[in-house]
């Protein structure tokens, strides 16, 4: 698994993107089959596939951030919480000077509560930054897996973590998974006490039940949830892909440039609205916003399951259709 971005100056020169994605792990340790980078595995897998979908700049990750209620293991390692501050402030601020000024957080790594403050902070003045998977994307994710744990019982080195590796990054996935299950039970002490309290392996959740389909699962929905988040920072959230000589495109403006201008009107209910996709407009900068955003709102990946560059462009124009005319 190529964990780093491999993207060159040029290609983010082509790409013009207006929103980074900034993915934050651990170093801590996950049981005796899950390797101390799991957490920085599992975030660059999730941002890796986000960048593969949408037009961001994937950046390469933080691999040591809070965990400090892992002391006790062997190999764990931390900084403080106003370490990691200052470092994704320090990030922000270099990519506002290149012109990115939007910002999404991958977290890998339940204990990195500071990461809610900054994006607390950033958003005083308008939307900036996001905090990537939210709870309710992870149990979203769950749900579309099939997972049987929920997120509390299975909070550490457990279903979800060893199914997204067991699909990503199978290499990574030692022996001895199928009987490490540890129920850790209410833990109201947790970060008082140490994750040890609570678990002598380290693992708290049930890794036996973990699958690669269900972690192609959980990528699957976290990919279509990301678009929530697009949207909430006021961008575009239509997926991209790139052809063989790494050029984007976006399927829906691909395809409209297709058609004939008139017939885009009788198609989409308006030329106006068939302009403003033809420059792929963000709704918020729109002199129409309500008919784009009802617009933008119908073209999204997350409401049509298991999409293609071409499946989904047909499907997306198909709503298109029904729901704007
Ligand atoms: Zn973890």
């Amino acid at each position: 698994m190529q964990l780093l971005p491999t993207a060159t100056s040029t290609d983010v020169q082509k790409q013009q993107p207006r929103v980074a994605v900034l993915p934050v792990g651990s170093f801590e340790q996950h049981g005796k089959y899950l390797p101390l980078i799991t957490d920085t595995a599992i975030a660059c897998v999730i941002a890796q596939e986000m960048a593969a979908a949408y037009p961001v700049h994937l950046l390469p990750p933080i691999t040591i951030s809070c965990s400090h209620e892992h002391a006790a293991f062997p190999g764990t390692v931390s900084i403080s919480a106003r370490t990691l501050y200052a470092v994704i402030d320090d990030i922000r601020a270099s990519l506002a000077r290149s012109g990115i000024h939007k910002l999404v957080i991958v977290n890998g790594h339940g204990g990195n509560y500071v990461l809610s403050n900054v994006v607390q902070e950033a958003n005083v003045d308008g939307p900036a930054v996001s905090l990537f998977p939210l709870g309710l994307d992870w149990d979203r994710a769950r749900e579309h897996g099939g997972l049987a744990s929920d997120r509390h019982a299975d909070m550490h080195a457990g279903e979800v973590e060893t199914s997204i590796l067991l699909h990503a990054a199978p290499e990574l996935v030692r022996e001895g998974y199928a009987d490490a299950d540890h129920d850790g039970g209410a833990r109201p002490f947790l970060l008082m006490h140490g994750t040890g309290n609570y678990t002598e392996s380290g693992v708290i959740g049930f890794p036996s039940l973990a699958s690669a389909g269900k972690g192609k699962a959980i990528l699957e929905s976290l990919t279509g949830d990301f678009a929530e988040h697009l949207r909430a920072l006021g961008e575009a959230a239509v997926p991209t892909t790139p052809d063989a000589d790494g050029h984007i495109h976006n399927p829906v403006i691909d395809r409209l440039r297709t058609v004939d201008r008139s017939q885009a009107s009788r198609r989409f209910g308006g030329t106006v609205l068939a302009w403003q996709l033809s420059r792929c407009s963000a709704p918020t900068t729109s002199p129409f916003p309500s008919l784009c955003r009802r617009l933008w709102n119908t073209v999204r990946c997350s409401r049509v399951p298991g999409w293609s560059s071409s499946s989904w462009t047909f499907s997306a124009i198909r709503q298109t259709r029904t729901s704007v005319i």
